[in-house]
């Protein structure tokens, strides 16, 4: 109930002008965001490689609606590639990109968002790392999933992402058992119809198990992109009977949610890969965090009733 009350506020525009307004809010905003500039962005990505994390860098926006911003997102992306370049953070951290930000919603969509990544990757390509390309709601998948096939026939280590609500997942997955292919796993963060979605957590979360073993018993790099410990204790016990290479997958989290359990797993050897947002734009992003667990919007609400000298500093969950 309040999940879908928060899902559907993330697309309202006069709410986000109240809450983005509201001061108060950036002091929870800042625990999910690494910050509004590439610098921001910059300085917690060397933090997470010094802490033996690997990262993907977001830069916020889904609701491009003009060429003009289109183009925006996609310079931004490639001076960052360039600054991952020039810090040497490349064989560490790679980027995922939304379509939506990149035009699929202008007139002539995905020809120009597919045109947008495509100079993305090859940037990427240029300084030697890769892209993952979002999963957004369910009215995209067809076409995010033709997108990425048709980068991968000039990138073939473009990563696509499914998500476990979905009742077609587990038939997409079977496709996606190729050599090579990168493919995160996550459960999904939109909400969704029952006419193409799980609303139950419990089927979510066997949905997601099934596909984890799909993804295992192919010849691709699944990314199993989830906080759930159920669901990372299934891929690891899976990863053990298959007798998967332990670096032939990783395990990825969001950024300030279970930051202890992202290093307790990179510690014990993992590949675990921090997924970290930046820009100012970020409302929509915001709102998909606070709907996944009602403690966050207590937490939120604390912060506006508390005064900032009281505020005591949390890690993430
Ligand atoms: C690296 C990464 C990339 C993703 N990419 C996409 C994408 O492209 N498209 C998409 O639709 N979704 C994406 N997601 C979001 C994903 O679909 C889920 O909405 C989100 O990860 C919550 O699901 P969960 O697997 O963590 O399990 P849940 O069952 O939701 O949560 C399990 C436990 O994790 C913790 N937790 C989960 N979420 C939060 C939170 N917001 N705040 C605090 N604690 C939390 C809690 O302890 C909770 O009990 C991504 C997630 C990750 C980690």
């Amino acid at each position: 109930m309040l999940k879908s009350l928060l899902l559907g506020l993330s697309r309202m525009p006069a709410v986000k002008a109240g809450v983005v307004a509201f001061p108060l809010t950036k002091r929870v905003v800042d625990r999910f965001v690494a910050g509004e500039t590439l610098d921001d962005c910059l300085r917690v990505t060397h933090a997470l490689a010094g802490r033996g994390l690997l990262a993907t860098i977001d830069y916020l926006g889904e609701d491009t609606t003009t060429a003009a911003q289109a183009d925006r997102v996609t310079d931004t992306y490639v001076e960052l590639l360039d600054r991952l370049a020039a810090e040497g953070l490349t064989d560490r951290v790679e980027v995922s990109i939304k379509l939506s930000a990149l035009g699929s919603m202008l007139k002539g969509g995905y020809e120009v968002a597919l045109d947008n990544a495509r100079v993305i990757c090859a940037q990427a390509e240029r300084v030697g790392t890769t892209v993952t390309v979002d999963a957004e709601d369910h009215t995209s998948t067809d076409a995010t999933l033709r997108t990425v096939q048709t980068l991968r026939e000039q990138y073939p280590w473009v990563a696509v992402v499914l998500q476990s609500m979905l009742y077609r997942t587990a038939s997409d997955c079977t496709k996606q058992t190729g050599e090579g292919n990168r493919v995160r796993l996550c459960k999904g963060a939109y909400s969704e119809p029952s006419e193409v979605a799980h609303r139950a957590k419990s089927a979510v979360d066997r949905n997601y198990r099934r596909c984890a073993t799909i993804l295992l018993q192919g010849k691709g790099r699944p990314l199993f992109a989830t906080h759930d410990d159920a669901m990372t204790g299934h891929a690891l016990a899976e990863v053990a009977r298959l007798g998967r290479d332990p670096d032939s997958f990783e395990l990825q989290m969001l950024l300030g949610i279970r930051s202890g359990e992202q290093a307790r797993l990179a510690g014990l050897g993992h590949t675990v890969r921090v997924y970290v947002p930046f820009g100012t734009d970020w409302y929509a992003y915001f709102m998909r965090r606070l709907a996944e667990r009602p403690a966050n919007v207590v937490f939120l609400l604390r912060a506006l009733v508390e005064r900032p000298q009281h505020r005591k500093v949390q890690s993430g969950f």
